[in-house]
């Protein structure tokens, strides 16, 4: 399997085949933690020429269906650590189809380029007359009219959040999927990177085309017949706000509550009914959870001409820049949305650090001279207006808060209701001690790290020792999947049988044990990885409103998180 390595520094380029890597890591995050380690190093500044980003895809791509995310890892301007970030769209197919298993890119750029892969050939563009677009979606549009490969490639690309360094900016990838959170978009910015566009003209065949039929046609079938996959494609993700609202698991108003007065505006059901447009997929998946709204906009001083917009919406997005800023109007939310998806920032923590903002300016602890505009919480107007200085930065506390809510607490005070764990702001449940231990010892601090937020709806009375073990067990599992990189919505599709029989036709023999080492071996290298970058487990915050504010088990208990947290701080002593 080939790694394709780039030098931007030095306009220079190399194919490598890493077979080794391949064979004893399988793919994905378990190759791509090797390559970092092997060319990162662990105390680079994330915003300089130092610091290196890994893609990697794993070994069902092309092959099999829902097997259609690519991993980022790199060291992430936000929290100084370790970053790692899932993207689907038409990337991994892309990659894989030009004959990769991974890209390494390294060094920076003197002048604003964007590069071309096309198969075994790499072109460096100059990229000076797209510097200043600060619109991703513009952007994508103007190198897919000029470049080619239509069908087969990948545009990766970043707005103005990544080129104005903010450290949750996002890539974004086609356009509606992203590498999203960590701020993969301001070290593309750092970089002085503006897009990655990949066409891949190759074709996939398996070793043995009959056992190969029979697995792909299993998991074709199970995929489809889900009632899990069912109801991500009737109504999304979304689907998910009418209940936990209901469990008072829906942060609201910078978590100031769990149940919003708003929900049933918001929720996926409404947004299926009246804004709906259509769905789409990323490459290979038969699921199509991807849900578009269509927004009918007036052009300015126009009477009776508008322009359709259709904006990608989901869960995460709908709580972060909804409930938790307040927000009823859905035509408002769609508004937010679409501004943060056209400057390529990570939604949740845009809204995360909007909603501290707000609290922060009722609490007195800024003013209107720091925020500009009045932040109130359902004002959708203002929130519009403060995403545009967020990203453009024209005073000192708008470029302390695009540096995320941890730096700007720091700053500004408020920590105790600034809520970012590790330093990357909280996703949208806050179902009980699960979810929240999750954030806090996911290796990424990211929901997606252990689905926290499914145990605490799964289990009852726990103890911390058991939560923990539960984490970490579902994380190590998660491994083989990210390594695999397959979608997590598919995680009950790709059970370890599915997947030791899956390998079978790719003339690859493993079994349900080695599988579950692998796992654990890629925990623990990504946790070295994670020490060496100076993470520090007794530095974690717990930021104290989340004791302050109702859950489905009720109100959470300090204790608790201290008995857990010093449990899990003997487990990392072990493995490192
Ligand atoms: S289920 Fe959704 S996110 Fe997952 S691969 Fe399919 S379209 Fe992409």
């Amino acid at each position: 399997m080939n790694v394709l390595y780039i030098d931007l520094s030095k306009y220079r380029y190399e194919i490598v085949n890493r077979k080794d890597l391949f064979e004893e890591w399988i793919g994905g995050v378990g190759v791509g933690i090797q390559l970092l380690k092997e060319e990162l190093n662990p105390n680079a500044d994330p915003l300089s020429e130092e610091n290196v980003i890994v893609f990697a895809i794993g070994p069902f791509t092309p092959a099999y269906p829902l097997a259609s995310k690519t991993v980022a890892l790199f060291k992430s301007p936000l929290t100084g650590n370790l970053g790692e970030s899932h993207a689907g769209g038409r990337t991994a197919t892309s990659i894989a189809n030009a004959g990769y298993g991974a890209i390494v890119i390294k060094g920076r750029s003197k002048k604003p380029i964007y590069i071309v892969v096309e198969n075994d050939k790499v072109h460096f563009r100059d990229a000076r007359v797209l510097w200043g677009i600060e619109d991703s979606l513009i952007v994508g549009r103007i190198i897919a009219e000029k470049e080619k490969g239509r069908g087969i490639r990948t545009v990766m690309r970043i707005g103005g959040g990544g080129e104005k360094l903010v450290r949750y900016a996002c890539v974004t990838t086609e356009t509606y999927r992203h590498f999203g959170r960590l701020g993969l978009g301001a070290v593309f910015g750092s970089k002085n990177l503006k897009a990655l566009v990949i066409i891949g003209k190759r074709s996939y065949s398996p070793k043995d085309k009959k056992s190969y039929k029979k697995i792909y046609d299993k998991i074709y079938k199970i995929s489809l017949e889900s009632d899990a996959m069912q109801k991500y494609h009737l109504i999304g993700t979304a689907v998910n706000i009418l209940p936990l609202n209901e469990l008072k698991s829906l942060p609201t108003k910078n978590l100031k509550s769990t149940r919003f007065e708003g929900a049933e505006e918001i929720s996926g059901e409404s947004f299926a009914a009246y804004n709906l447009g259509r769905r789409i997929a990323c490459n290979h998946c038969p699921i199509a959870c991807i849900h578009i709204a269509a927004l009918r906009v007036p052009y300015e001083g126009e009477r009776y001409f508008y322009k359709t917009i259709m904006i990608s919406y989901d869960y995460e997005l709908i709580y972060s820049l909804g409930s938790m800023l307040g927000i009823h109007s859905r035509e408002g939310l769609l508004r937010l949305i679409h501004k943060v998806e056209a400057y390529g920032l990570d939604a949740i923590s845009t809204g995360v650090c909007l909603a501290w903002a707000t609290e922060a300016l009722e609490k007195k602890l800024i003013s209107e001279k720091e925020t500009i505009v009045k932040l109130l919480f359902g004002d959708y107007e203002a929130y519009l207006k403060a995403i545009d200085y967020l990203v453009r930065q024209p005073n000192d506390f708008y470029k302390t808060l695009a540096k995320g809510v941890e730096k700007a607490s720091q700053v500004y005070g408020g920590k105790e209701f600034a809520l970012a764990f590790g330093g990357n702001e909280m996703p949208g449940y806050h179902t009980g001690y699960a979810a929240h231990l999750g954030y806090l010892i996911g290796l990424r601090h990211s929901h997606l790290d252990s689905g926290g937020y499914s145990i605490d709806q799964k289990i009852g009375e726990a103890k911390p020792k058991e939560i923990i073990d539960k984490l970490i067990e579902e994380e190590k599992w998660r491994q083989v999947l990210s390594s695999l990189v397959v979608c997590f919505f598919a995680r009950k599709v790709y059970t370890p049988e599915v997947i030791v029989e899956a390998f079978k036709p790719l003339g690859i023999e493993i079994d349900e044990n080695r599988l579950f080492e692998l796992g654990s071996k890629i925990y623990a290298e990504k946790l070295r990885l994670k020490v060496k970058m100076g993470f520090n487990i007794n530095s974690l915050r717990i930021p104290k409103r989340i004791l302050e504010t109702e859950t489905l088990h009720g109100k959470l208990d300090k204790k608790f998180f201290d008995e857990a947290l010093s449990y899990y701080s003997k487990i990392v002593k072990e493995l490192i």
